[in-house]
């Protein structure tokens, strides 16, 4: 029987024939907190919208990527280590996933799919809204030179920081620098974290029980704010010390919230609920600042 009306969703929240489906790809992605953040935000505000994981391999990104056209899939996060070959296999992108080769978020416009990056955005919307640091005045050294560090250098020199990249490889340092070609980029050396207003901690090192401090906690002291990327553990080693040397600290769940709130607005248009993303994954938005 057919009905005049297109079904919503129904009681129990599960899918219909009118869902709109988003999806994240990576490998692995089974771990991935974004389906029950993004779910969670779409019941709240009612909408009769799906997220979910799907494992790609790596070298399967163009394979992926042309799925989402054939399934009509609205709009996609992509994870390591797909980010670069997605930038190459969409249609368009956005200034900043141009500058960076890399994309975090695909939006649909028609046929055409469109790759975007949220992730340095989002960091200077986290550093803004929970710390009330405004970048424009702001002295910053990002330690680490990876992906996650190139979004964050980027946002943080075009908000109008001065921004020093330390990196334990130098050369790729020196190659963000070269390739960003901003007169507010440059690289350092780790003692210039000492004079620094905000220290990014943009390395792995904290994730894992023996892995060593990123650098030495005694440069950072009272009146600096230290952002450690990392949110599991919520304190790593250099931040409690950071923390108990006088320092505000923060970890990694503001960007990761409010990257995941930017591709909500980007898909939906709509305002995303970050409180309900952030409850909805055991995330505490008010842990997220220490004195
Ligand atoms: P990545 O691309 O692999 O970059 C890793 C960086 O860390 C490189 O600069 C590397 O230095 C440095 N590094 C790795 N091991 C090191 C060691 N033993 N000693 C010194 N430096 C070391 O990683 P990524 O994707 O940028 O991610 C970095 C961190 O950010 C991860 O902890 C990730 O979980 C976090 N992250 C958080 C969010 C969020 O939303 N909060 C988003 C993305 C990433 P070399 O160049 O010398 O190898």
């Amino acid at each position: 029987m057919c009905r005049e009306k297109p079904l919503r969703m129904n009681e129990f929240a599960l899918p219909t024939a009118t869902t709109k489906l988003v999806a994240v790809i990576g490998d692995p992605v089974r771990h991935s907190l974004s389906p029950v953040m993004f779910n969670a935000a779409f019941r709240t505000l009612n909408m009769d919208w799906l997220y979910v994981a799907l494992p790609v391999k790596l070298g399967s990104s163009r394979a992926a990527i042309d799925g989402i056209r054939a399934l009509d899939i609205a709009g996609l996060s992509v994870t390591t280590p797909h980010k670069e070959a997605v930038a190459a296999a969409v249609d368009q992108l956005s200034p900043v996933a141009m500058k960076l080769g890399a994309v975090n978020c695909v939006r649909r416009n028609g046929e055409v799919l469109i790759g975007e990056n949220t992730d340095g955005k989002g960091f200077v919307e986290s550093v803004r809204s929970s710390l009330g640091i405004e970048p424009e005045n702001s002295n910053v050294v990002v330690v680490g030179a990876g992906g996650a560090a190139r979004a964050v250098i980027l946002a943080l020199a075009e908000a109008g920081a001065t921004v020093a990249v330390v990196n334990r490889t130098k050369d790729k340092a020196e190659k963000i620098v070269n390739q960003m070609a901003m007169e507010n980029i440059s690289t350092s050396g780790f003692e210039s974290i000492s004079d620094a207003d905000l220290i990014v901690q943009a390395t792995p090192l904290g994730m894992r029980n023996d892995d060593p401090l990123p650098f030495d906690p005694n440069l950072i002291g009272q009146g600096q704010t230290l952002v450690d990327l990392i949110y599991h553990p919520q304190r790593t080693p250099i931040a409690e010390s950071a923390a108990a040397r006088g320092a505000q600290i923060a970890n990694g769940v503001g960007m990761l919230l409010y990257q995941a709130g930017e591709q909500f607005r980007i898909w939906t248009g709509e305002e995303p609920p970050l409180h309900v993303m952030a409850a909805a994954v055991g995330l505490d938005l008010s842990q997220n600042t220490g004195e």
